[in-house]
């Protein structure tokens, strides 16, 4: 529990100064939205999965670095940060070409977080799209996004049937 809250203090830290796509929401929102997904309806409740959780943005979108969170927070929690960070040295079509490659590998705790992440972000590009995307490059966005989670069924039925209500709502969009 300490480590929990220590996490969501140093990521909130960290991504002091961010905001969301829409430009008004304040970036720890995100990373606390996929945490309380995991808990509440992925009735996760293992304290490293959901240190990983609330940092899982923290390496890609910050400088803070994976040996970092490995000093603070351990191995296995920095281990599952890591298969979650998109490598940025690739185009934005390469890196999610590259997710959806390796979505497959990930490991259980790690699946969880992605689900819980396209949930969280599908949810963003439904009810509060950035105000530059036009209603193609959101549904593109959806489109791949379901392609992932497609890649992980099987490890957290909730979190899928969650998934699958958000992608039926934007079929009527
Ligand atoms: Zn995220």
């Amino acid at each position: 529990m300490k480590k929990v809250i220590d996490a969501i203090l140093f990521a909130a830290e960290s991504h002091a100064g961010q905001f969301r796509k829409d430009g008004i929401t304040p970036y720890i929102n995100h990373p606390l939205e996929v945490m309380h997904l995991l808990i509440h309806t992925g009735e996760i409740n293992d304290p490293e999965i959901l240190i990983a959780a609330v940092l899982h943005d923290v390496v890609e979108d910050t400088n803070i670095t994976i040996q970092e969170i490995t000093d603070r927070f351990g191995e296995k929690v920095a281990k599952i940060v890591l298969e979650l960070t998109d490598d940025k040295s690739l185009t934005k079509e390469e890196r999610k070409m590259q997710q959806l490659i390796s979505a497959i590998q990930l490991s259980e705790s790690a699946k969880h977080i992605r689900i819980s992440d396209k949930i969280c972000n599908v949810y963003d590009i439904l009810y509060a799209p950035p105000g530059d995307w036009g209603l193609e490059r959101r549904k593109d966005y959806i489109v791949w996004a379901n392609a992932v989670v497609g890649k992980i069924r099987g490890s957290n039925e909730k979190l899928e049937i969650r998934f699958d209500e958000l992608i039926i709502e934007g079929n009527n969009f």
